[in-house]
């Protein structure tokens, strides 16, 4: 069956009181955003604590709820029969060849929820749900009702229109993109920080990314990669302006003028201070890394206190007590994962050092910086004035 229409709904939303309108006007924009690169005509508008999407004409629907799957704030989408309000026996009756189109084999057990938005209606929700069962089982002998545990749940709910629909493939859910600010993703071309990126885009926020390359050292694929990353992340974010930062002399630098051990620490701290430069410079309201606590020498408790201390906006690392695996299964989910995994070489496993230090001290640290007093603040100059924005989509 061909459906011309889709209920959305939404979760947290519901509970924004007076702002609710400003989480559901970002939600129809952000599904039209969606919609826009799915092939057919699409309306979307509000209709009291729903979103209703109608269809034009031919569409793909496999593709439309794809699209839609990528939508924060959507907690399921509801492929829907749309009728007018022309009295009971009329909504009777499409609830009957809905039932008899969708299911070949009517050998299920069944519940009717009536739902009616529209007050004025000359029934309560219970009667149309009642009237409708009864109707439906003088159809369909083979079906049965059962309240507690149906196998399908038939909803009608009554509004400007009558609402029919069975399906509920589930959404995203979290919030949508925009109602919460922007925020900087250091963005690799690991396992960990597209997950991170994806994670905070889930809460309301948008994207800004930074990424550190260090040319000749790391390849064209290697940024490639983080360009498609970014493009993976956006599909749910929306666009990712993507910082592109030079950072081979800075890092070669600190590599002749610092002692090895200390080498990731210091660097690590380099990348936030530029990469808060980049945030700042874009109103972002905080960083998001994708470290998580104890996975290597630079993210122990010691280490994070180090390169946290040069960041003066709040760092978000929405995977700081997951488990690898964990966020494995998230990058497989996201479809980020197997590009991921892709061999190419990142800026900090170049100049990595045998022992890195793990239990670093911030005064040690700030001191042995020093080291780089001479020609640092030149450096972080032109790495900021060379930097590469690419608009990921
Ligand atoms: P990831 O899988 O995200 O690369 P990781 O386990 O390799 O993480 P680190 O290399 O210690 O861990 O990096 C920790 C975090 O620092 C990353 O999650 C990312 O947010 C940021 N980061 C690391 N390298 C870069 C880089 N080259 N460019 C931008 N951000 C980076
Ligand atoms: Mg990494």
């Amino acid at each position: 069956m061909t459906y011309q229409a889709f209920l959305i709904k939404y979760s947290e939303i519901g509970v924004k009181g007076k702002n609710r309108y400003v989480f559901e006007d970002a939600l129809v924009h952000q599904i039209k955003r969606a919609l826009d690169r799915v092939e057919g005509n699409f309306t979307v508008k509000k209709q009291s604590g729903r979103v209703f999407i109608a269809v034009d004409g031919e569409y793909d629907f496999d593709e439309t709820i794809d699209a839609l799957q990528h939508v924060f704030g959507i907690s399921a989408i509801c492929p829907t029969v749309v009728v007018p309000d022309e009295g009971f026996d009329a909504m009777a009756d499409a609830v009957i060849k809905y039932i008899d189109e969708e299911f070949e084999d009517k050998n299920f057990t069944f519940k009717v929820m009536g739902r009616r938005a529209n007050k004025k209606y000359p029934m309560t929700s219970m009667e149309v749900a009642s009237e409708i069962g009864a109707r439906l089982l003088d159809a369909f002998p083979e079906m049965k009702v059962d309240v507690h545990h149906p196998d399908k749940m038939i909803n009608v709910e009554v509004r400007e229109n009558i609402a029919i629909y069975c399906t509920e493939i589930p959404g995203p859910h979290g919030m949508p993109v925009g109602t919460a600010g922007k925020a900087m993703l250091l963005l690799s071309g690991g396992i960990d920080s597209p997950v991170a990126g994806y994670m905070i885009a889930k809460r309301g926020v948008k994207l800004s990314a930074t990424y550190f390359h260090a040319p000749p050292y790391t390849s064209e694929q290697a940024k490639q990669k983080v360009v498609d990353l970014a493009k993976l992340v956006a599909k749910y974010s929306g666009p990712i302006d993507l910082h592109i930062v030079n950072f081979t002399d800075i890092q070669l630098y600190i590599y002749q003028n610092c002692s090895h051990e200390e080498l990731t620490i210091i660097m690590r701290r380099y990348m936030m201070r530029l990469a808060e430069h980049f945030a700042k410079e874009n109103d972002c309201l905080g960083l998001v890394t994708g470290e998580s606590i104890g996975q290597v020498a630079s993210q122990t408790m010691q280490s994070l206190n180090c390169t946290n201390a040069v960041c003066t906006l709040p760092v978000y690392r929405p995977l700081i007590a997951f488990d690898k695996q964990d966020i494995i299964d998230i990058s497989e989910k996201i479809d980020t994962y197997e590009t991921s995994i892709l061999p190419y070489e990142d800026c900090c496993t170049i100049f990595v050092a045998k022992h890195p230090v793990t239990k670093p001290k911030l005064e040690a640290i700030e001191k042995h910086e020093h080291n780089l007093d001479e020609k640092i603040d030149e450096l972080m100059k032109e790495a900021i004035e060379s930097v590469e924005v690419i608009r990921c989509r």
